[in-house]
């Protein structure tokens, strides 16, 4: 059972690559690469996750704002940017802010598993949000055919059942409403995990809690597979998204001092690199109900 492709539940799977951390597969038939261990492995409240927690979330606080405009204006360019709008894993609560400064006809209501990130909410902030460790029993509140829009912004690849939620949330979207998805770019992931144990040897081969491993391909078969057509669905690079540059790396102040960073930042986007090779460090998606 274990071995059975979670994305499209076809049998059909391989070993795609072994690691200190264990295995994963890949579907023949839908080509997605996965953690046969499906447990999810995000653990919301963990101590690494919220050591200096709050010292953190100040720290990407600008970060986060410019991050949170590329997507608002993303979805703009395919969404009508108003009614109920719902963010499962909403964390710090950083995209409810934007759109309350850019769309206020959007009502914003957040899904959170970690205690810590909603303890960490203001008492506005708190309304708006419900916290819930099972995602199903948090959805069961939210009424069918409610919401405009859907984001899930670096959730689907935790997800051990990606499937299963795409189709619950399906039930929660308007007639024209989509789903705003964003994951890790796993193309070249053999090749990630080499230039990666080279530059640091003990780094892990992914990061703990990815279980779900996506391509622009497979992304979209997958979401196609759910009964979804792929309204817009890119690559973005690097060289057009500096704050996320920069919050990969671990703030302002890291960057500022780091000047190889600064160097192969401005080397990015001055030869468009990663447009020639057609990579770019995560997928960005809008899609609707077939
Ligand atoms: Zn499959």
């Amino acid at each position: 059972m274990a071995e059975t492709c979670p994305f499209c539940l076809q049998p059909d799977t391989k070993i795609y690559l072994t690691a200190k951390e264990g295995i994963l597969r890949k579907c023949r038939r839908c080509h997605c690469v996965f953690n046969p261990q499906r447990a999810n492995e995000f653990d919301a409240d963990s101590e690494e996750l919220n050591t200096g927690y709050n010292a953190l979330i100040e720290k990407m606080a600008g970060l986060d704002a410019q991050i949170g405009k590329k997507i608002a204006n993303f979805m703009a360019a395919h969404l009508e940017m108003s009614g109920n709008f719902l963010e499962i894993g909403c964390g710090t609560c950083f995209l409810s802010k934007v759109f309350r400064e850019n769309y206020p006809r959007i009502r914003y209501t957040g899904i959170e598993s970690s205690s810590k990130f909603f303890d960490a909410l203001s008492h506005e902030l708190k309304k708006q949000v419900f916290f819930d460790k099972d995602l199903s029993a948090a959805l069961d509140r939210i009424p069918d055919h409610s919401q405009n829009a859907i984001i899930l912004n670096h959730v689907l690849e935790h997800l051990p059942d990606p499937r299963a939620t795409m189709l619950e949330l399906k039930k929660k979207l308007s007639e024209n409403g989509g789903i705003y998805l964003e994951v890790p770019n796993e193309q070249w992931k053999k090749a990630q995990i080499m230039v990666r144990n080279i530059l640091k040897p003990n780094a892990p081969a992914w990061f703990a809690g990815h279980i779900n491993f996506f391509t622009k391909e497979n992304l979209g078969h997958f979401l196609d597979h759910c009964g979804f057509r792929v309204a817009a669905l890119k690559r973005e690079s690097i060289a057009d998204n500096q704050a996320t540059f920069i919050k990969m790396l671990g703030g302002e102040e890291v960057y500022r001092d780091n000047r190889l960073a600064q160097f192969a930042y401005h080397l990015l986007r001055l030869t468009a690199f990663e447009k020639l090779i057609r990579y770019g460090i995560v997928l960005r998606c809008i899609c609707k109900k077939n």
